[in-house]
């Protein structure tokens, strides 16, 4: 730990070289997901705007309106944490994409801050 830089461009160098060891480590929702990167051992802190699941027709249908976004992740990491992955990451335009390998399901989300640690 120790030195703080807060950049986005951390993260978007391991999600360019080694995507698959980047990894959902905590959920500090609303506010932050916290990611981990095994290859550099580094903690990424990202500030979540919003968070939106996207759901195919056939999983609006399957799963019924109720849970929020939100809600749904938090099911998630409760049940499979290391399911979750980093699909897309676009620190730019800040966006960036999850996928839960286990249950399928889609995560967007806008994103803001990040703090590499
Ligand atoms: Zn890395
Ligand atoms: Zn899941």
């Amino acid at each position: 730990m120790g030195q703080v830089y807060k950049s986005g461009a951390f993260i978007q160098q391991c999600f360019a070289v080694h995507p698959l060891c980047l990894t959902l480590k905590k959920l500090d929702l609303p506010a932050r997901l916290i990611f981990h990167c095994s290859s550099c051992n580094l903690v990424h802190a990202v500030a979540v705007r919003t968070l939106s699941l996207r759901v195919s027709v056939m999983r609006a249908v399957e799963e019924g309106p109720g849970r929020s976004a939100s809600e749904r992740l938090t099911d998630c990491a409760g049940a499979h944490l290391t399911a979750i992955g980093v699909r897309a990451m676009d620190v730019v335009r800040d966006q960036m994409g999850l996928r839960c390998a286990d249950c399928r399901r889609l995560f967007d989300l806008e994103i803001g801050a990040i703090e590499t640690h």
